[in-house]
């Protein structure tokens, strides 16, 4: 199939209600489910820190656009040239989303610490993914499941590339600090969920795409198995005495087809809630 004949998956079928149940090894789908309804996402008047987090030294909200466009500009100058991809990254307040003593490193291309001992890609590491993930496919994407919530961040980046997202985090204390982040910014195609991501999230499937930001031996079963014809996984996995390395696996009509990337450095892929 021509990429540009795809029709983004999972666009057609209705949206699982909620509260949602989860499969066995996942639970309070409903409490973790933020369904966000307002009009307009990001609207500039939501730029003041007060906001959202507290803790956001006032004055950032005024100047951080300049400071996000230069990130932009560094991504743009290291190889990154999605637009889409460039915009959402430029557009989505990463300060917002990283502890007080942390702000003024916000933008550079580092990874951040977002507490339980996890952390923030870089914004490198997250422009790839994305647009590895968005790669060939028309904007916005369908829907999107992605493993790993951690502070939200890439969640909110995410929300403006596809129609619909699904969000994943099987520690409790970063489901609920994403939720309190996120809220705020009232995304309505944004839907956090607490679980063990490792299973996938059945009720959402198929997806035209599914990204994470935890890295385990093995691309997990059930993420394959919730993958649309025409979507793409794109996930951290250690292959064999390499280390890890960024994989990228589409399913065809004819198959999956499997492509070992770059070698980097994630959280691991862990089982089950806590
Ligand atoms: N995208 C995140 C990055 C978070 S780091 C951000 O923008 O902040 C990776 C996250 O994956 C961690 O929060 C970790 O707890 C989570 N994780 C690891 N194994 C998981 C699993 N089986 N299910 C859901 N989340 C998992």
């Amino acid at each position: 199939m021509k990429p540009s004949s795809r029709t983004p998956a999972g666009s057609d079928k209705p949206r699982p209600s909620f509260p949602a149940r989860l499969d066995s090894g996942v639970t309070k789908a409903a409490e973790g489910f933020v369904g966000l309804a307002v009009k307009k996402p990001y609207a500039k008047s939501d730029n003041s820190p007060k906001s959202i987090n507290s803790s956001v030294p006032v004055g950032w909200g005024l100047d951080s656009s300049a400071v996000r466009a230069a990130m932009v500009r560094k991504l743009a100058g290291a190889g990154l040239s999605h637009p889409a991809v460039l915009k959402a990254m430029g557009e989505v307040e990463r300060h917002r989303f990283v502890d007080s003593a942390l702000v003024n490193q916000a933008y550079e291309d580092t990874s951040l610490p977002i507490g339980l001992g996890q952390t923030i890609s870089k914004p490198n590491v997250v422009a790839r993914m994305l647009e590895l993930l968005v790669h060939n496919q028309a904007l916005p994407m369908g829907r999107v499941l992605e493993i790993g919530t951690g502070c939200g961040y890439q969640a909110a980046v995410l929300a403006r590339l596809c129609r619909e997202v699904y969000t994943i985090e099987r520690l409790k204390g970063l489901h609920d600090k994403a939720r309190d982040l996120l809220r705020p910014l009232r995304v309505p195609n944004l839907h956090l969920l607490f679980g063990d991501g490792m299973l996938g999230f059945a009720e959402g499937a198929p997806y035209a795409g599914i990204i994470a930001a935890a890295g385990g031996e093995a691309v997990p079963r059930a993420w394959i198995e919730q993958l649309s014809v025409g979507g793409r996984l794109v996930a951290p996995a250690s292959m064999g005495a390499s280390g890890q390395s960024l994989v990228v696996i589409d399913r065809t009509p004819t198959g999956l087809v499997q492509q070992v990337l770059e070698p980097v450095q994630f959280v691991p892929l862990k089982s089950g809630i806590a």
